[in-house]
């Protein structure tokens, strides 16, 4: 049953007196469940109990953490059918996509289950003591990754699952030691409160500390303003708009005491088709293109929203056949009217810049919160001279970019803002001559793409989804992948430590076997 209610911790909660309903865009209507906002007394109620928590949940085994990790699977699982119609109900995602996001955000705790259980995450390093050194002696050292405290969640509206209340942040914040409070994204918070009841319940039965999870529900930006300025956060996770993500890094960076605010932001994912691909093969690609443009309404962080190529003959073909392509496919319903409304803005704003050439757009009537596809073009210098045409249009919309030559192609590339992915289409060997331009690429992006695309982000310990500001605030970190739980942890070093105290990970037995640095050489072996 949906109550509208926050979680503060372990008990339900309702001490605002805001109320709000989700939408179904499908259907054009408000859903029926009534959504209350989370008071300020709630807000400093879940922090509190978040930093209580964290004394005991910090400093509890891999072993039992991996349980609570695998019991919230579980009983996400648990929840069947009735999760998965209020998931489509609050995005209008059909119900094939909700069962593939709940597989993946069940693959994803269970993979942080496991990498906890197996402890090498913490990265251990030992340098033993040297009582006889000269002229000095030396102090036994012994380092290891300790969680930073109570974190702070924001999903995003594309993900209701995955990058949501026990998506990729929440699960490696809770893996690596954190208490976790979850600002529900407000466009599905039913959702979030079903998905948050299955979190309370594996901690309940896991024996978890009250306090390790919370849901607050809010319809604006308040209660996300207010936490993020709470003194007992310690950080924060956040997936969504660049806008959204700058704003709370500029609120967490102005505390008395700045904590690291870990976004994950949007991104036009650069594609940049080499010439004799284009020569050979102008129209399949257009064709493979045009469905990655398309794809889930064009609502992915990584869709593809700028192609760049040398004119040519094959980028003309290209440019023919792309457009010829995108009008084939059906429109489709986007996640929310708000969404709906912005996308319809920032293409009309694209479009209304100076030397813009519309290549084709979807025209006929579409009913509502759909999205009208759109595939434009302008040439490489008016690019170059406006920063606006960089910018993300989330939708189903695409900018071919015609330059000049390759030094032109390496200025723009040069200057593009931080990207999550760049692609590479390539024909042969044909890549071998561009190897300036692949290096420019590699400064820009976080993941290079070798002939494929970038929709679709695979889970994996190798996957680096990130990349320089704006794609994210800190590209030393991704934020899909057990390695993720490296956002949420801080090294720290225990001197002289007597053994019997150390933690488990760091004492002379190493009773989990697990791979340490001992005296500068990777071990599992015992001292
Ligand atoms: P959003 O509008 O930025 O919202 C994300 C969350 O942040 C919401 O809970 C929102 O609350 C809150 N928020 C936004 N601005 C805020 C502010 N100034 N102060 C405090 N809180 C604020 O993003 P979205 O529409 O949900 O998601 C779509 C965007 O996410 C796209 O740009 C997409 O590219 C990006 N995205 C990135 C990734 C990635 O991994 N890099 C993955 C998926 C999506 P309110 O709704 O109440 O304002």
């Amino acid at each position: 049953m949906i109550t509208g209610k926050n979680y503060i911790g372990n008990q339900l909660s309702a001490l605002g007196n805001k109320t709000f309903k989700t939408f179904n865009p499908l259907l054009n209507i408000e859903n029926q469940w009534i959504i209350t906002e989370a008071s300020n007394t709630e807000v400093n109620q879940a922090a509190e109990l978040a930093a209580q928590a964290y004394k005991t949940y910090s400093k509890m085994s891999g072993a039992k953490k991996a349980k609570f990790l695998r019991a919230i699977a579980e009983e996400i699982e648990a929840l069947g059918d009735d999760l998965l119609q209020v998931y489509s109900s609050e995005s209008g995602l059909p119900n094939g996509r909700a069962m593939g996001e709940r597989g993946r955000t069940l693959g994803q705790l269970r993979a942080f289950a496991k990498h906890v259980e197996e402890g090498n995450w913490v990265d251990a390093s030992i340098d033993t003591a040297q009582p006889e050194r000269k002229p000095m002696p030396k102090v036994d050292l012994r380092k290891m990754n300790i969680a930073l405290g109570p974190v702070v969640v924001f999903g995003a509206s594309n993900f209701p699952f995955a990058f949501s209340t026990a998506g990729g942040d929440t699960a490696a914040a809770l893996a690596a030691g954190c208490p976790v409070i979850v600002k529900s994204h407000p466009m599905h918070a039913a959702t979030g409160e079903m998905v948050s009841s299955a979190i309370i319940n594996a901690a309940e039965k896991t024996g978890m500390p009250n306090g390790v999870f919370s849901n607050l529900n809010s319809s604006g930006i308040e209660v996300g303003q207010v936490l993020v300025q709470h003194p007992k956060v310690k950080a924060v996770g956040f997936t969504g708009s660049i806008r959204g993500g700058r704003a709370l890094f500029d609120l967490a960076a102005k505390r008395k005491e700045p904590i690291p605010v870990l976004a994950e932001m949007g991104s036009v994912n650069p594609l940049i088709i080499l010439p004799q691909a284009l020569q050979n093969r102008a129209e399949a690609l257009a064709k493979t293109v045009s469905g990655s443009i398309t794809l889930g309404t064009g609502q992915f962080c990584t869709n593809p929203g700028l192609i760049i190529g040398l004119k040519s003959d094959g980028l003309t073909n290209f440019i023919n056949t792309l457009a010829e392509e995108i009008v084939k496919v059906e429109p489709s319903c986007m996640l929310h009217p708000n969404i709906a409304g912005a996308y319809e803005s920032n293409k009309a704003n694209a479009v209304a810049q100076n030397g813009i050439e519309v290549l084709a757009g979807y025209d006929a009537d579409v009913k509502p919160n759909y999205a009208k596809q759109v595939v434009t073009t302008v040439e490489g210098e008016t690019f170059l001279n406006n920063p606006t045409l960089h910018q993300e249009v989330f939708g189903p919309y695409s900018l071919v970019v015609q330059c000049q030559n390759e030094t032109q192609l390496e200025e723009i590339i040069s200057n593009l803002e931080g990207q999550l992915t760049g692609t590479i289409i390539s024909d042969d060997n044909e890549i071998g001559a561009y190897t300036s331009v692949v290096n420019t690429l590699q400064n820009r992006v976080g993941r290079i793409i070798f002939n494929g695309l970038p929709t679709g982000v695979e889970v994996c310990p190798s996957m680096l989804h990130g990349g320089p500001y704006p794609a994210s605030t800190d590209s030393r970190f991704t934020a899909v992948g057990v390695d993720s739980i490296k956002r949420f942890v801080r090294p720290f070093s225990y001197q002289d430590w007597p053994n019997d105290l150390l933690p488990i990970e760091l004492k002379n037995e190493n009773p989990l076997e697990i791979g340490r640095t001992v005296n500068g050489k990777l071990t599992n072996n015992k001292i």
